[in-house]
């Protein structure tokens, strides 16, 4: 059955972003033929997988026609100029509605473009669609969006992975060549392991948040997804780039992406040296989830890679410390949807105050998971439990990026699973959030800190993929692609 979504007949689904691109370049093939084979595939099995909240196939035919064009006037703007990308809903776009996988922004069409939407349509990638999401990113499986389930690619009856489940599931169901997604506490990471898909979270501050909707600010950060560690580099070269209009955007490189990933393609590794937090593994812990993650590691030796433990004492603390700070931010950045200015607007009839249609337009609009956030943020945030709550986990916040800075004083990354267990079923944890939330205890850290790191596929368990992660320091977002690539080429392909 996995087959059937992971796997399909046709030389441009199977093919790398980057081997597209070359073809298209090379008009061996045009953008719009791969642009719709892409929107055939989506027509073909996105009813079963509904990765896509919503597919602008003449849109995408037409942004594929300038990037013909441009390639026979000899003016490709990137390597992927032509090549398919899908979009997470969460980025605004001028041509198709952003949702956040939100009842109270049905229907909106933003005003402008997101940074990164501009950048994929400056660098000529056309815009298959936008994909489906945890409500406003608040989740770890995209069963919180209000719109539609997505199903793993690989079992149908699991989950995809959250909140950027359906930019993963685009990709493992050979529905998209590249995808966007952001991670704000794992969201690009996670659901990357769980199907088999590249997932990075990029440096804090690298990538523009502008006309990225936000959830927790302090911890947004939009991402490239891919299937393989080149085709991730050459898109997050895409994207990544100072912006004035983002004031928490880094004016400073993150080295060179695309030529690490190829030098690390060629699979030596010496010189390198790896830590393994000695914190993220152990009890808990599937075991088939450990057993791919000690063969990845002995991968890595293997290549000629220095190992040691390292140990990061604070990362126990993440979870609660993300689970303040995260619902305090959202609790401030929500409140902006009130009825009056975007989307959806309740007992607007002349019988309700100002105050009533607000309470009612968000009473309606918001989801379970949501409101909880809103609630505990409110809470955390209000007089008399600031310092007990938000102000302690801003303490945990520094001491867990200290123990990263202690860590990269002797090791260039850092390794660990991605998630502690494989895909779980759909509706296994959905009314259970405090399960749901220990899904990320691995990913969490990263954001506190700010710090880089990649999901990279490292194999299956009882048939469900597992992923490897790899942490680099601020900025140093090269060293994920030298080390991905390389394990990459060492771990050979993942068959279903
Ligand atoms: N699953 C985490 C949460 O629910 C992370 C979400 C994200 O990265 N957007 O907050």
């Amino acid at each position: 059955m996995a087959q059937q979504y992971t796997a399909a007949d046709g030389e441009i689904l199977n093919a790398t972003a980057a081997r597209l691109g070359e073809q298209i370049a090379a008009r061996e093939v045009s953008s719009v033929e791969v642009t719709r084979a892409f929107l055939d595939r989506i027509a073909a099995v996105d009813d079963t997988i509904g990765a896509y909240l919503h597919v602008g196939a003449d849109a995408a035919i037409a942004a594929a026609e300038r990037a013909d064009a441009a390639v026979a006037a000899g003016e490709a703007a990137s390597p992927l100029t032509g090549v398919p990308i899908a979009l997470k809903d969460v980025f605004t776009t001028v041509d198709a509605p952003t949702t956040c996988g939100s009842k109270i922004l049905e229907g909106w069409v933003p005003p402008y473009d997101a940074a990164v939407t501009e950048k994929l349509r400056a660098a000529g990638l056309p815009i298959l669609g936008k994909t489906n999401m945890d409500e406003f990113a608040m989740g770890s499986s995209t069963e919180n969006s209000a719109y539609q389930v997505t199903r793993n690619p690989w079992d149908t009856d699991r989950i995809p992975g959250g909140s950027g489940g359906g930019s993963a599931a685009a990709l493992a169901s050979l529905s998209a060549p590249l995808a966007i997604g952001t991670d704000t506490g794992g969201s690009i990471r996670q659901p990357a392991a769980v199907t088999a898909t590249v997932g990075v979270k990029p440096t804090y501050g690298t990538v523009s948040r502008y006309g990225l909707v936000a959830c927790a600010s302090s911890l947004d950060q939009g991402g490239p997804c891919g299937r393989t560690v080149l085709d991730t580099a050459l898109l997050h070269e895409v994207i990544a780039g100072h912006d004035p209009r983002d004031s928490t955007s880094i004016d400073a490189p993150v080295g060179d992406l695309v030529a690490a990933a190829k030098t690390g393609a060629a699979g030596d590794l010496s010189g390198v040296r790896i830590g393994v937090v000695k914190e993220l593994s152990g009890e808990g812990y599937q075991p088939g989830v450990l057993a791919s993650f000690e063969a990845a590691v002995k991968e890595l030796t293997d290549r000629g890679a220095t190992v040691v433990e390292v140990t990061c004492p604070h990362f126990t603390y993440a979870l609660g410390a993300y689970y303040l700070i995260l619902p305090s931010e959202v609790s401030s950045n929500l409140a902006r949807f009130d009825a009056m200015r975007y989307g959806l607007r309740v007992g607007d009839d002349g019988s309700h105050s100002a105050d009533e249609v607000m309470a009612l337009t968000r009473e309606a609009g918001f989801g379970p998971e949501v409101k909880r956030r809103i609630m505990i943020g409110t809470y955390a945030l209000s007089a008399g439990y600031y310092d007990a709550y938000y102000g302690q986990a801003q303490k945990v916040r520094t001491l867990i990026a200290r123990d990263f800075a202690a860590a990269f004083e002797t090791v260039d990354v850092l390794v660990s699973p991605v998630t502690p267990t494989t895909a779980f079923k759909l509706g296994e944890k959905v009314d259970d959030p405090l399960a749901m939330y220990l899904f990320d205890l691995c990913t969490l850290p990263v954001n506190l800190a700010g710090v880089a790191a990649m999901s990279v596929p490292s194999g299956l368990s009882d048939g469900l993929p597992v992923g490897l992660q790899i942490m680099a320091p601020a900025l140093a977002d090269d060293r994920l692609y030298r080390v991905g690539a390389a394990y990459e080429a060492a771990r050979g392909p993942i068959a279903p």
